[in-house]
């Protein structure tokens, strides 16, 4: 009998370490926060991460009670280095008064389980401190002697070509709030562990074609801050009504969710650029800006080989000097699901259905269960009251082709 539980267990636990997921929480209130990390179903490291996470997040919230709208974001890298080695990196960067960024990494060997540090992948790293330390000094003008001397190498990511160390603010004699790192080609190394290569899949895309007639009553149903693993059933939903919606994804999650953006794609939906780390963008330089909405599209095009043409500002806030920085066309919305709010199928299905018109554009987010509950009602009433829904890129069409009659 015990025997028995003890195969279902390790059944379980094998089928559920192919369930990565992404969380993502967004809040809009007093504070600004965005935060995304992966959960990798293996325990050990879901609970370092989230408990980091969670720490930063309580900290936050009591140490900028005070100050004018302080936000907080939190985005990640993520790494399977071979096929037992994970390598993540949560990068925190909070903007109040002062600017405070930070980075930790943690690498987990499912096999061993345990916790790696850099000397467990990188043979002689001893030979290799006195390299590493005049690479800094050659990079870093005021790096701190001191502090140089008794630098440790707690924090790495690795990626195909380089091994990243990173060091805090405090290595500078000049504290600034910028991160410290080093870049080591990984072929200068002697590696104790196998490194396998990101594959690059071929992609090929069969985009569904729809009908849609010049006086057709036409909708377009928006999903922000996903994708998530409530986005699938939203595109079961909208499937089996024959309907679409355009998903605004945050570019830092899309690494995770490249089936399900191919399929949204193959379904007949669209996909817009909602940023890579969902900042409050009025406070981003032009480089800075630039950066968050390219890096996004690289990612979609690198998933899914779909470039997007649409935008959508994070915390619907946006500018004239944003919109001059990019081709990219911003998209706002007329009916506001507030589902992230609201929490409840009824409310959302009454904040949405009197308020819908021909060439509507409805919000709701994919990255909590609220919007996939309510989803199927909504999309229900409205193609009983003559409804077509389009797209985003299809509603704008449009428009154009109506205004210029
Ligand atoms: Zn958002």
């Amino acid at each position: 009998m015990k025997k028995l539980i003890l195969l279902i267990l390790t059944f379980l636990f094998i089928t559920g370490c192919s369930n990565k997921e992404v969380v993502t929480i967004i809040e809009d209130q007093k504070e600004l926060v965005s935060i995304n990390y992966p959960v990798t179903n293996v325990g050990v490291l879901d609970d370092a991460v989230s408990s980091y996470v969670n720490r930063i997040y309580t900290n936050f919230k009591k140490e900028y009670k005070k100050e004018e709208k302080p936000e907080l974001n939190i985005s990640y890298t993520y790494k399977e280095l071979n096929e037992s080695v994970i390598n993540i990196s949560l990068n925190t960067e909070i903007t109040a008064r002062k600017k405070i960024n930070k980075i930790k990494t943690f690498t987990y060997d499912k096999n061993t389980q345990k916790f790696l540090s850099m000397e467990d992948i990188v043979e002689d790293l001893d030979v290799l401190d006195y390299d590493i330390k005049q690479k800094i000094l050659e990079k870093y003008q005021d790096a701190d002697m001191d502090f140089l001397s008794q630098v440790n190498y707690d924090y790495f990511t690795i990626d195909d070509e380089n091994l990243t160390i990173y060091f805090g603010p405090a290595m500078l004699k000049n504290k600034n709030s910028e991160i410290i790192y080093l870049d080591i080609p990984l072929n200068s190394l002697k590696l104790l562990i196998d490194i396998d290569k990101s594959k690059n899949t071929d992609i090929y895309l069969n985009i569904k074609k729809k009908n849609i007639d010049y006086n057709d009553k036409v909708v377009a149903l928006t999903f922000d801050d996903g994708p998530s693993k409530y986005t699938n059933k939203i595109l079961d939903v909208l499937k089996t009504y024959d309907a679409c919606g355009t998903f605004f994804v945050i570019g830092n999650k899309v690494d995770f969710y490249d089936e399900t953006l191919t399929r949204m794609l193959k379904e007949g939906s669209e996909i817009g650029n909602h940023s890579y780390s969902h900042k409050w963008l009025n406070r981003l330089s032009k480089e800075e800006f630039q950066n968050e909405l390219n890096k996004t599209q690289n990612e979609i095009k690198k998933a899914t080989g779909f470039t997007p043409k649409l935008f959508r500002p994070t915390y619907g806030g946006y500018s004239d000097r944003l919109k001059s920085y990019t081709d990219l066309y911003f998209v706002l919305w007329d009916v506001d699901s507030r589902d992230w709010k609201v929490k409840s199928k009824d409310k959302i299905l009454r904040n949405v259905l009197p308020n819908v018109k021909d060439g509507s554009i409805i919000l709701m987010h994919d990255n909590h269960s609220y919007a996939a509950s309510a989803i199927e009602s909504v999309v229900k009433q409205l193609k009983d009251e003559g409804y077509k829904f389009v797209t985003v890129s299809e509603l704008l069409e449009l428009k154009d082709l109506r205004e210029n009659e």
